[in-house]
């Protein structure tokens, strides 16, 4: 099959042809990919920032495909079903997998980190019968595989960690694609939404999908005051989406008394332990979680919401690349280009 590779880090990726992943017995399907978002921790694994990966190696995390291989031991799943996977699959075995959470996994796989990922025309998934998610018919392979990553992890982040409810305000620290998605998931539960990036046609896309206000923080004086001020004493609720010394404290000096601050993007290389106003977290009581995928177990709710019309997650598509375009977009991620998820469809160049 055709792959991206990388044989060391921070160099340009090549097309490659490797041997095709078979299906070994304990719980492995094997997936023809068709459609792999790209994703900021892509970006991070080719940085070097991620100690999983090990050289040579093929990114890609966000997938959707159809199942052309099932292992012995799969019950659940026969080849032709249209599938995604949270980006953790949970080994099912340790205490973290039996009480549910398996996106916080002791002996986690992630395709695309720990083992191959799906920037190729074929990759293997682990305990098939606990990870995978079938798709509904009616949702294209594009959309589904923001699934995968940026859309579930931004459902669990805003749903569960951060409980938003109709009427509470919250803020959005950058507009990627899990920022835009959290933007959507907030406003869709009723939350007034304050989306703030460097970026206006991100910020344009943010107003579209629900935020009632956004910030341009290169054309602000205090972000942070600016969000107070528009939220009438802070939000409820701050996600930190991008994943930055400077976002996550201003995504905390955001928050109203008792409020949630919910750290969502990876804080990776020179950025992994910021400085904390933790004063402020005593004095007022402020909540700091964090937020890792979603179990494919909770998938269900999301999906509900996407049936019913609340969730239209095809609207955060970007640009639909061939596989042969991949390894530039890969590197050029960190520039910030491009509104919405830019999704490789196309694995025949
Ligand atoms: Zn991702
Ligand atoms: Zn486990």
């Amino acid at each position: 099959m055709k792959a991206v590779v990388f044989e060391s880090f921070q160099t340009p990726p090549s097309i490659q042809t490797v041997p095709d992943p078979s299906p070994e017995p304990h719980g492995v399907v094997v997936v023809r990919v068709e459609a792999s978002g790209l994703c900021r921790s892509d970006w991070h694994a080719w940085m070097g920032h991620d100690s999983d990966i090990v050289l040579p190696h093929v990114p890609g995390h966000e997938l959707a495909g159809t199942i052309v291989a099932v292992g012995k031991e799969v019950t659940r799943w026969q080849p032709g079903a249209r599938v995604t996977v949270p980006f953790v699959s949970g080994c099912g075995a340790c205490h973290e997998c039996r009480s549910g959470h398996q996106q916080v996994c002791h002996n986690q796989v992630q395709p695309g980190f720990t083992q191959w990922g799906s920037y190729a025309e074929y990759t293997s998934l682990q305990q098939a019968d606990l990870n995978l998610v079938a798709l509904p018919e009616s949702m294209d392979f594009a959309t589904a595989a923001g699934l995968g990553c940026r859309f579930a992890t931004a459902f669990r982040a805003v749903v569960d960690q951060g409980r938003v409810s109709g009427g509470q305000w919250v803020c959005v620290y950058g507009c990627g694609g899990v920022g835009l998605s959290a933007i959507m998931i907030a406003s869709a539960l009723g939350a007034q939404v304050i989306a703030v990036d460097i970026d206006d046609a991100k910020l344009r896309l943010a107003r579209e999908l629900g935020a009632t206000a956004t910030l341009n923080a290169t054309q602000c004086a205090d972000v942070v005051e600016a969000v107070r001020g528009l939220s009438q004493g802070g939000a409820h609720v701050s996600l930190d989406a991008l994943g930055s010394r400077l976002t996550c404290q201003n995504s905390i000096l955001s928050l109203r008394t008792r409020g949630k601050h919910v750290q969502v993007g990876l804080m990776a290389g020179d950025q992994q332990s910021p400085p904390l106003p933790m004063h402020r977290v005593i004095a007022e009581e402020l909540e700091i979680l964090g937020s890792h995928g979603m179990q494919a177990h909770r998938y269900g709710a999301m999906l509900d919401m996407v049936r019913h019309g609340r969730l239209d997650p095809a609207r955060l598509v970007g640009r639909r690349i061939g596989l042969a375009e991949a390894p530039a977009a890969l590197m050029a991620m960190d520039s910030f280009q491009g509104v919405g998820a830019t999704v490789i469809t196309d694995f025949s160049s």
